[in-house]
């Protein structure tokens, strides 16, 4: 078999290789089981126990309080545009968005048909280049909650500060720096991440709800968007993704074995930080799309001198063993997806390349 490349993908992105292996070696028989986890019961004791690690771990390494709920929910992020409107925002009141990029944009339209919503910013005019200074920002007198994407996977902007919106219930998308630092969760009313960047495999989203919030959700909701259903039922009002619970258990592992989100966080800074000194000494060579400020520690999004310039980085990377690195179909240009999993050592890898390509090219 080749050598595992540097998976610079943005998501599903790479997941640490200890964990690959661990899933690997209990494939066949988990736990002496004598059958995988993927052909277990969602109802078995065992399962319950590989349910109740993952969301342990997750509680533990976030440092979420007990009045939090942590649920597993399929249908990705996307559902979470619709679920959190449908469950939160009442006739009468108001969703403050802050859209930075374009997956708060993508929640603010979804929001938008089944309440009424307001930009408390709206960066699109400027090409999401730029995250506001929080403390600046006003909210509707009848916001039911502020939301906002902590960090934007296109777009490569990332806030550097958490919200606080003076008691209105914070809801934050955090799928793409999710355990990449530490939180104060008592500052939100509920987070919610897709599994594929930082936590685990898709087709699993974590969502951590305040307790206060499960008792304003209206009745007559469709049984599977209904966050009171998964509260009562353990995250299980149907079959799981029961593949991808387990494997969240074991990213928990890995992650605590490094040390935990404090530790992991200044490994997330030295890595951004090669990648932006390559960027902001390469004399306009390579071009960073967001403000210096705003800059994402997890996706590093450049450009160079033209469209068929990157192109020619991205395919000449990918015969070198760096893979992923197209930016969005979206916007193109380039991106570097570079969370917990990604070692030092590819990222040092991507800066060697960048320089070399360079002096090549520029
Ligand atoms: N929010 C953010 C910040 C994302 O990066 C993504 C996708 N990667 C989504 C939402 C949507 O995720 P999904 O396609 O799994 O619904």
């Amino acid at each position: 078999m080749r050598d595992r490349v540097f998976n610079f993908s943005a998501g599903p992105a790479a997941i640490p290789t200890p964990v690959l292996e661990k899933a690997r070696d209990e494939l066949l028989s988990f736990e002496g089981s004598g059958m995988s986890i993927m052909e277990m019961s969602h109802r078995s004791a065992r399962f319950e126990e590989v349910l109740a690690k993952a969301a342990d771990g997750l509680r533990e390494l976030l440092a979420l309080p007990e009045h939090f709920h942590i649920l597993f929910i399929q249908g990705g992020p996307t559902l979470q545009f619709s679920m959190i409107p449908m469950n939160l925002l009442p006739p009468g009141q108001v969703a403050d968005h802050i859209v930075t990029g374009a997956w708060g944009a993508k929640a603010a339209i979804e929001a938008g048909k089944f309440g009424t919503i307001r930009r408390a910013f709206d960066g699109s005019a400027s090409g999401f280049t730029t995250v506001p200074d929080l403390g600046e920002l006003s909210f509707s007198p009848t916001a039911a909650f502020v939301q906002y994407t902590s960090n934007e996977t296109i777009d490569g902007v990332q806030f550097h500060e958490e919200l606080d919106a003076g008691g209105i219930p914070v809801v934050c998308d955090m799928s793409s720096d999710i355990l990449s630092r530490p939180i104060d969760a008592d500052k939100y009313g509920l987070i919610f991440a897709g599994a594929q960047k930082n936590i685990g495999p898709s087709g699993v989203t974590v969502v951590i709800i305040r307790e206060d919030l499960i008792e304003r959700v209206p009745d007559g909701l469709p049984y599977l968007l209904d966050y009171r259903e998964y509260v009562r039922q353990g995250s299980m009002p149907n079959t799981p993704n029961t593949w991808g619970i387990y494997l969240i258990g074991l990213v928990c592992d890995w992650l605590r074995e490094q040390g935990g989100v404090d530790v992991i966080e200044v490994r997330n800074r030295r890595k951004a930080a090669i990648l932006y000194d390559v960027i902001d000494s390469s004399e306009g060579f390579y071009t960073g799309h967001a403000d210096r400020g705003s800059r994402s520690l997890m996706n590093v999004t450049f450009r160079l001198p033209s469209a068929e310039i990157d192109e020619r980085f991205c395919i000449e990377a990918e015969a070198a063993g760096l893979d992923g690195l197209r930016g969005h179909r979206s916007v193109g240009g380039v991106r570097a997806s570079i969370y917990n999993a990604m070692p030092e050592s590819g990222v040092a890898a991507l800066a060697d390349f960048m320089s070399d390509f360079m002096h090549r090219n520029g």
